[in-house]
């Protein structure tokens, strides 16, 4: 018997063994509260300030800009809802490829009758820079989201214009960048966004530790009030180990970055010629654009969409989808639906991730797997 097969480093990575001994030091000795004057105190807002400052150093930005978070969730949420209130009545636009974390805040503030304006994206899940223009023109929000890169498809959104035509326009410009740091150059230097969310899981971190990027100037209004925290923009006492974790995770995977970005995206062509190969009308989703090296997400048509991630995982490939299960029924992902894919193509669809521990056998077990998997759904 074969091990199962990890492809699903997009959902979460495993601890890195050096963030693990980082942050069981943190726990063990320097546990005091950072607010705290006395040398406990003392010694762990030592801790987190350097963590802050690590941090901050790995994306280009100065520490007073980085404001850590409990996730990924949390820094979309701050950064959308902390602008909406900061900018007024205005509303936001967003993608319609976004995750979760901002399509569902933008939906409660429709809900509560804010203006919520969707950007739409081309077949490749590129998003339309016309259609932005012409919003920040009309009716210009309070700010704008759009991810970096995305999590299902892999699709690198074009960060740099966007901000500038953001910043042209005096809107304030957001970007999810859970999914690029790690994978690509993520230099704020560079792009000029206002707001950035990160994620700590995603590159051998701890869960439930996050960062938002604000830069020096932004205004921006709180949802959690307390201590007064994080410069008043995240208060609850704060959780050292995890920041300190999130600062070495970062800075490693920074480290290793260009190699191994270089080893997984030869990995993953190798996986998408070999399923082209093997699966009769296969379709790689998202191909024709600047994609991250470590995603790749098939829609094998013909093949029974319910049943595939389970049948998958029976025969050993442990991988996801953007599908999601309503009512007892599987609806498309809303990625792939955005990029004009029909129901009967977004719905047998697989997003296969890869990362540090991805080996050679990895590929070749799914390159084994995959397409039995297929044959036995679509007969
Ligand atoms: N944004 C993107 C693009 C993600 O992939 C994720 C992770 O699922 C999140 C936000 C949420 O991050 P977290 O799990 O840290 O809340």
């Amino acid at each position: 018997m074969h091990d199962p097969v990890y492809l699903d480093y997009a959902a979460t990575t495993p601890l890195r063994a050096e963030v693990r001994e980082a942050m069981l030091s943190v726990l063990g000795e320097r546990w005091g509260n950072p607010s705290s004057v006395h040398r406990w105190g003392r010694e762990a807002r030592a801790a987190l300030e350097d963590a802050r400052s690590r941090f901050a150093a790995v994306i280009g930005a100065s520490p007073a800009e980085i404001v850590f978070t409990r996730g990924g969730t949390e820094a979309d949420n701050l950064a959308i809802l902390g602008r909406v209130r900061d900018g007024g009545s205005r509303g936001v636009a967003v993608s319609a490829i976004e995750h979760k974390a901002v399509l569902a805040t933008a939906a409660v503030l429709a809900s509560g009758g804010g203006e919520v304006r969707i950007v739409p994206v081309d077949a490749e899940g590129l998003i339309d820079l016309d259609a932005l223009e012409e919003i920040l023109r009309i009716q210009p929000p309070a700010v704008v989201s759009v991810m970096w890169a995305n999590n299902e498809v892999g699709v690198i959104q074009p960060v740099a214009r966007i901000a500038e035509r953001c910043a042209a326009a005096g809107v304030a410009y957001h970007t999810d960048a859970v999914q690029a740091l790690g994978k690509l150059a993520v230099r704020m230097g560079e792009v000029p966004a206002d707001l950035a969310a990160f994620s700590a899981h995603k590159l051998g971190g701890p869960r439930g530790t996050g960062a938002l990027f604000v830069r020096r100037g932004t205004q921006l209004h709180p949802l959690l009030h307390g201590g007064g925290q994080e410069r008043g923009l995240r208060s609850g006492t704060e959780d050292v180990a995890g920041a300190v974790g999130f600062a070495v995770a970062a800075e490693r995977a920074e480290a290793e970055r260009e190699t191994e970005m270089a080893r997984l995206a030869a990995l993953r062509d190798r996986l998408e010629a070999g399923l082209r190969e093997r699966v009769t009308g296969l379709r790689v989703n998202a191909a024709g654009a600047p994609r991250l090296p470590t995603i790749s997400n098939v829609s094998a048509p013909g093949a029974d969409a319910e049943m595939l991630l389970m049948a998958l995982d029976m025969a050993g490939v442990a991988a996801s989808s953007g599908s999601a299960c309503s009512s007892g029924a599987v609806e498309p992902s809303h990625v792939l639906t955005a990029m004009g894919l029909p129901a009967d193509v977004a719905g047998p669809s697989v997003r296969f991730s890869l990362g540090r521990d991805t080996t050679d056998a990895d590929i070749d077990r799914a390159l084994e797997i995959f397409p039995a998997v297929i044959e036995r759904l679509r007969s």
